[in-house]
């Protein structure tokens, strides 16, 4: 009847400790809550354990986010001695008990102050209070405190510090508090207009088909009118980026209903304190003409992201009362809103970055004077099988903790993938994320994720004792790692990408035994030299092997074969079929490319020119998604396998019958037997 109970997540200053008492008391639970740093701890005796903990996740209070609950049954020595009541204890700083705090969105009692005309932050664009903000993406050192925040340039007016200070104000110790009177202002960086008329400006801009770049919380997006065909497609232009989906942000709950299926549980997610883009399905019946989403959003692509505006300045960009009986056109309701940075470079945050690489893709940029410290750009997430899936966590998640199934002794720097590279901080049990950096192909991520891992070592007060990076020779971040562990005189040390993977998965679900590890993924280098991607791996903390991939294929044509399905499809089919003449009436038949083409492809798979052996399941899914006329290529990576799987989901939609998807399958694989082939190779 006695439990220790560590509850991480969004859990300060958000009333939860006073929330744990109460359900405490009602559940006749005696014993203490604290504070951890990253964690609250609560020390719980009680007949009715089970009931308390059971309630805790269902009745959190509102802006709370609860990642995960552990719970221990330490011997009675460690525990509190027994007492009557339940109580919070205030705890002094202890090392290792740091808190950064993600990003929150802009809380409800925060909008409905923003858009009372008798309140005094009446259309402020920077409101916020104790249970909403930025926190992460402004702080310079710790511990939190205003000073050692981007708003220390802000002094607090009077009426502000009166309610920084007054313990009953929901702005108590809320540490970017400001309002109209001593908060940064908003401008423009090509007009000369400020404050509310820069506002308008843009408003006006975007109704009437223009481009705006505008800064939020972890950078700057780029703007435009969603439901407008010859806006977006001018943004696709000048962003050269012509298929790939864009991210839009919606009005309100309601808009989000007219145009997407909203499955059970995304509201509360949509509307949470995070705001994530959610990849939502689009409704395929409409009442006549209620649809207003451009095709251009997200072409050929079922689903669409979606997120609500998260900052005030967001809901004031769809809302400004003063102006309703405006001219111009109604204020659209779907914005595009899609991270602010040339193609490979990662998001921009200064208005020079803004200015150098932003100006000439839009009509204007509207910024403020609250600098950006650290990178964040939107987390994205999609519902699988009714429940939420974290495809990029970032904004309002990082840095929140991954907790580990054991407490290591060392701190650990591990810094990430080269193509999607987020990195993580490592001490005791917990795994600190960063917000997502980017592509380090580019040079310009490179210098972002030093920036930023220099910085989040600082507030996490980490100081890693060991690198780890990814076996790839010619990765830049295993560059950065080498480097790193020079300057700090700490070994570097290699992971195999799909064991790194697998790792993951295990340490994020607290999983300890060893397990078959299936990692499923584009390319990684592997321990033979040779491209690894589609494996099934023994593994364990300590070591794996490989047990099994994909059958090996050639990859022919360095870059362009990752661009390009059609160079994997002749290869796989060459490989398979070994006969030219048959191998090319089948490419004719398929229409695959020209007999020239195809020639050239396989001269270099008999001479190993340029070819290198891969297992990859991205290239396995472009090469099927070729050879079933699907696409031939892709613009973006992914094209070809998405335009897959969405062809896939629709037969299966269409074909609801067990018999006549097995009928299919059936075919499939007379057909093309190689799509279904697992090589058992040898263990390392
Ligand atoms: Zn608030
Ligand atoms: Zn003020």
């Amino acid at each position: 009847n006695r439990m220790r109970i560590r509850i991480y997540g969004i859990v300060q200053g958000v009333g939860f400790r006073p929330f744990i008492r109460k359900l405490a008391l009602r559940f006749r639970i005696t014993g203490t809550v604290c504070n951890r740093g990253s964690y609250v701890e609560i020390y719980a005796r009680g007949e009715r354990l089970s009931e308390f903990l059971e309630a805790i996740p269902k009745e959190a209070p509102a802006r709370s986010a609860i990642l995960k609950i552990k719970t221990a049954v330490p011997e009675e020595s460690d525990f509190p001695p027994e007492s009557e009541d339940f109580e919070i204890i205030e705890s002094a700083k202890e090392e290792g008990m740091v808190f950064v705090s993600p990003d929150i969105a802009t809380c409800p009692d925060c909008e409905r102050e923003l858009f009372d005309p008798a309140n005094r932050r009446y259309l402020h664009p920077f409101i916020n209070c104790t249970a909403c903000g930025p926190r992460l993406t402004i702080l310079d050192s710790m511990p939190y405190d205003r000073v050692r925040t981007s708003m220390g340039e802000f002094p607090m007016c009077e009426d502000c510090n009166r309610e920084y200070t007054d313990i009953r104000s929901r702005r108590y110790h809320a540490q970017p508090i400001c309002c109209n009177d001593c908060g940064p202002e908003l401008y423009l960086l090509k007009g000369p207009e400020t404050g509310k008329d820069a506002l308008i400006q843009v408003r006006n801009l975007i109704r009437r088909g223009g481009i705006v770049a505008i800064k939020g919380i972890g950078g700057f997006h780029l703007c435009c009118d969603g439901s407008n065909d010859e806006a977006v497609g001018r943004l696709r232009r000048l962003k050269n980026r012509p298929f790939k989906p864009f991210a839009v942000m919606m009005r309100d709950m309601e808009t989000v209903r007219r145009e997407c299926e909203v499955p059970e549980g995304a509201e509360e997610l949509m509307t949470g304190p995070q705001k994530p883009i959610l990849l939502l399905a689009k409704k395929k019946t409409h009442e006549a003409g209620a649809s207003v989403l451009s095709e251009a959003l997200a072409p050929g692509n079922p689903n669409i992201g979606v997120m609500l505006p998260y900052t005030p300045v967001h809901m004031l960009l769809f809302r400004y009362p003063e102006e309703e009986n405006s001219p111009e056109p109604a204020m659209p309701e779907v914005l595009v809103m899609t991270s602010g940075n040339p193609s490979g470079a990662p998001i921009c945050m200064t208005d020079a970055e803004a200015e150098k690489y932003l100006a000439p893709m839009c009509d204007e940029i509207l910024s403020n004077p609250r600098k950006i410290r650290i990178r964040a750009d939107d987390s994205v997430m999609s519902f699988y099988r009714n429940q939420p899936y974290m495809i990029r966590r970032s904004r309002g998640y990082a840095p929140l903790p991954t907790v580990l199934p054991q407490e290591y002794h060392h701190s650990v720097l591990g810094i990430g993938g080269e193509l999607k590279n987020t990195f993580g901080l490592l001490r005791g049990d917990m795994n600190y994320m960063s917000p997502y950096i980017g592509d380090m192909a580019d040079v310009r991520s490179v210098e972002a994720l030093e920036l930023a891992e220099e910085r989040l070592e600082r507030l996490l007060e980490i100081t890693p004792e060991a690198v780890v990076c990814d076996l790839h020779p010619k990765y830049n971040t295993g560059e950065v790692a080498r480097k790193l562990a020079e300057e700090k005189g700490i070994p570097c040390m290699e992971v195999q990408h799909h064991y790194a993977h697998v790792l993951s998965c295990m340490a994020e679900n607290e999983w300890d035994a060893p397990v078959i590890g299936v990692s499923f993924d584009g390319t990684g280098f592997g321990t033979d030299g040779t491209i690894w991607g589609g494996e099934i791996l023994l593994a364990d903390y300590k070591a794996f092997q490989r047990f099994g991939c994909i059958t090996p294929f050639l990859q022919i044509g360095g870059d362009a074969s990752s661009r390009e399905g059609w160079r994997i499809a002749v290869s796989m089919l060459y490989g398979q079929m070994k006969d030219r003449a048959a191998v090319m009436t089948m490419i004719e038949k398929l229409n695959l490319c020209s007999v020239q083409d195809a020639k050239v492809q396989m001269a270099m798979a008999d001479r190993k020119i340029n070819a290198v052996m891969s297992t990859s399941a991205g290239r396995l899914f472009d090469g099927v998604s070729a050879i079933l006329g699907i696409r031939k290529a892709s613009t973006f990576e992914g094209e070809a396998s998405m335009a897959l799987e969405f062809t896939a989901e629709a037969y299966e939609k269409k074909h609801q019958n067990a018999g006549d998807l097995q009928h299919a399958m059936d075919e499939m694989q007379k057909q093309f037997p190689l799509a279904a082939c697992i090589d058992n190779k040898e263990s390392e």
